[in-house]
This record gives structure tokens, C-alpha cells and sequence, in this order.
């Protein structure tokens, strides 16, 4: 029984299930994909981010065995002692072709690489203009770095514009999401470019939710919008799209180098394994290879979109796969998600702080792994359940 000085804690946990914020955490009992073992059975996989089903692709498996044949189980150390590796000099050439930059380093997560890079970059007496629904990484590598942050309305120019014109000393930096994981909206990257151009701010984009999605064969946001040489740093992950693990910063080569000796997450946390690098090149080489699965991607989004449109459920403003299926309340959604469970579709339920209050929701990720019958499986079922609940 907790007690004493850590009791807040039980009362913390009880606001949060009366308020139906308390994550119900499912566990797979084998690998991700377009149905997953959970207590047993087989559930339609409606909320990962594995969105070209890269993560059990057999060709990735093979790569990672292979690895540990080759290499071992551990890295040993951190990447600027001892830990670096022939993979991790690969995966860093392979990502540089694949995304068009000079340079490209990696790291342990996007997390982490969000982390690295924003307090590299600006410190105190610097000022960062930062999205108001970026994701948590960026948030706290803003705060880490203990720069000033003035946050601008979502993907509003004129409210960035107004930051922008504020008086300050020292170096500027904005922010943005390429893809705002939640609602599946795009930054208006161009507009931010050419802002930051005119005032003399850094660029930097997280295309965590980009990479593998959008531009020719998944190649980003910067792709997507021709802006090749014009954003100055790219963060990415390897753990949605790509399917494995890990994080990447894109840019100049003396950006890389720079975080090489200044990226704290790249001189303090130790290196990625050998068989999750190995499986990370090969998932580039997939991509690199065709756009098959980007391309199936999209068609099943879509599909879902316009069915789910057509049965009358608010599924916001996404341009991307991604489809926020928009209940309100924190609790009827997690209801949602339950009665959805007991259909045999897993779809977890987001509410506060991950989204705003009163716009809790189903965030439903088809992926390339789909096929129709599984997608109209979905349907039905989000069909059923909005009807119980007087939703459509
Ligand atoms: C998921 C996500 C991250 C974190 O990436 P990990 O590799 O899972 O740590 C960073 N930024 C954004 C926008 C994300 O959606």
C-alpha cells in the first residue's frame, strides 16, 4: 500500500480512470500486422504505425538474423566511444540517398533525436517558435534546451508571422510536425520556409509521420513539397513506417558532424543494436526499391475515408492515411474503442493530453498490409458500434 510522501500517486491514478484517461495497455502475443494476437485471439489491427507492414516483413527478419550472426546482440557502447559500427555508417549513407540531403545521423529514436538536435541547436537567449500541436518530443527538447519558446497557432502563418515580428537577440529557430500524428494534417511547409527565410530563422521538420508516406515512395514532406536544400534540419524516425527502431537527423554535413559531438542522446545513451540497424537498411532498401506498398497504403485510406465518410462519422481534416475517427468525451471514446474490442477491432482510444479535451478519439491507421476484406471488417464493425452509441 503506497503511503507517505508518494500518495499523491493513488489519487492521481483514480482521476485518471474516472476520467477515462487511464490507458489501457493491450499486449500482442506475436507480431504486429494486419491482425494481432491479443488475450488469445485474433483482432483487426487498427492503431499501430507500422504503415507499410514492414515490422514482421520477412525480408527485414532475415536481415536482422543476420546481423546478430555477423555483428552480435549489443553495441557495446555509446556511438562516440566504442559503439559505432560499419551498419550504423551504412543506415546513415542509406538514409542520406533516400531522403536527397548530404548528411544524415542516427539515433536511438525520434525521441531522442528531437531531443539531441533542438538543444544543439538554440539555448538560452534564444527563441523558438514552436507549433501549438507538436508532438511531446519536440515539446520537451524545446524545453531541455532552455530557449524561449513562443508557441504559434496550429499551422497558422499569420500567427507565426506575428511571433516572428516580436523583437528578440539571439539565434531563431521554428519548429513544426510534418504530419500532426493526431488529426493527420499537413504543416504548411513552403509557407513556414519562406517565413523563416525572411526573418532568419532555422527550419526544422519532424516527418516522423511523413517518412514512408508521403513524396515519391514515402521519401517526406520535403519531398512532397519540392523543398529539397531549403529545410535546414529533418528529424525522422525508423520505428512507424520503416517498421523497426530508431531516429535520424538529416541535413548539412556540418549539422551531422555538429551533432556528433554535441547530440547529448549520441554521446550518453548507447547505440542501437545490430540487428535493429541492419533491419532499418534493409526496410530503406525496400522503399527505395518501389512504391508498392506506398501506393497500397494510400488506396486503403482512402477506401476507409470514404466509407467511414458515407456512414457520417466526423473524421476531421486529415491528408494523409491517417483517419481520426472524432467521438468528444475522453470516456465515450474509450467506450467506443471497448465495444469496437469486443467486435474484434483494436483501436485504442486518445484523449487528453495527446489530443484536446472534448475531442478525444479513435485514431484508426490503415496500412499496406490491409487487404479489402479486412478494411471492410473495420467498417462494419465502426458501423455497429456508432449506431449503439447514437453516433451516426
Ligand atoms: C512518434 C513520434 C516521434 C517519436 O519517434 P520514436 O522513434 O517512436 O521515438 C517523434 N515525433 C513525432 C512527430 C512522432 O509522431
Amino acid at each position: 500500500m503506497i503511503s507517505g510522501p508518494l500518495s499523491f500517486i493513488k489519487d492521481e491514478l483514480k482521476s485518471l480512470k474516472s476520467d477515462g484517461l487511464y490507458n489501457l495497455i493491450r499486449t500482442l502475443e506475436g507480431p504486429q500486422g494486419a491482425w494481432v494476437r491479443i488475450n488469445g485471439e485474433f483482432m483487426l489491427n487498427f492503431c499501430s504505425n507500422n504503415y507499410l507492414g514492414l515490422a514482421a516483413d520477412a525480408r527485414v527478419r532475415e536481415a536482422a538474423k543476420e546481423a546478430i550472426d555477423q555483428y552480435g546482440v549489443g553495441p557495446g557502447a555509446v556511438r562516440t566511444i566504442a559503439g559505432t559500427m560499419t551498419l550504423h555508417k551504412e543506415l546513415e549513407a542509406a538514409l542520406a540517398r533516400f531522403k536527397g540531403v548530404p548528411a544524415v545521423i542516427s539515433f536511438q529514436s525520434g525521441f531522442t533525436a528531437n531531443l539531441a538536435v533542438i538543444g544543439a541547436l538554440v539555448g538560452k537567449g534564444d527563441t523558438i517558435y514552436s507549433d501549438s500541436l507538436n508532438h511531446a518530443s519536440i515539446i520537451d527538447g524545446c524545453r531541455l534546451s532552455r530557449a524561449e519558446i513562443k508557441v504559434y497557432d496550429h499551422c497558422d502563418m499569420a500567427s507565426l508571422k506575428a511571433r516572428l515580428e516580436e523583437s528578440v537577440s539571439g539565434k531563431r529557430l521554428i519548429v513544426t510536425d510534418g504530419v500532426f500524428s493526431m488529426d493527420g494534417d499537413l504543416a504548411p511547409l513552403p509557407e513556414i520556409v519562406e517565413l523563416a527565410e525572411r526573418y532568419g530563422a532555422i527550419t526544422m521538420v519532424d516527418d516522423a509521420h511523413g517518412e514512408g508516406v508521403l513524396g515519391s515512395s514515402g521519401r517526406g514532406i520535403v519531398d512532397h513539397f519540392g523543398l529539397h536544400g531549403r529545410v535546414d534540419v529533418e528529424v525522422g524516425t525508423l520505428s512507424k513506417a520503416l517498421g523497426v527502431v530508431g531516429g535520424y537527423v538529416a541535413g548539412s554535413k556540418e549539422l551531422i558532424d555538429y551533432l556528433s559531438q554535441r547530440g547529448r542522446p549520441f554521446l550518453f545513451s548507447s547505440a542501437v543494436t545490430p540487428a535493429d540497424v541492419a533491419a532499418c537498411i534493409r526496410a530503406v532498401e525496400i522503399l527505395e526499391a518501389d512504391d508498392e506498398l506506398v501506393t497500397k497504403l494510400w488506396d486503403n485510406g482512402r477506401y476507409f475515408k470514404a466509407a467511414m465518410e458515407k456512414l457520417g462519422f466526423d473524421i476531421g481534416n486529415s491528408q494523409t492515411p491517417i483517419t481520426p475517427v472524432i467521438i468528444g468525451e475522453a470516456s465515450k471514446a474509450a467506450e467506443f474503442s471497448q465495444r469496437l474490442f469486443e467486435r474484434k477491432v483494436f483501436a485504442q482510444s486518445i484523449g487528453f493530453p495527446t489530443v484536446p479535451k472534448g475531442r478525444a478519439r479513435i485514431r484508426v491507421m490503415v496500412s499496406a498490409a490491409h487487404s479489402k476484406k479486412d478494411l471492410d471488417y473495420g467498417i462494419e464493425a465502426f458501423e455497429h458500434v456508432g449506431k449503439e452509441m447514437g453516433l451516426i
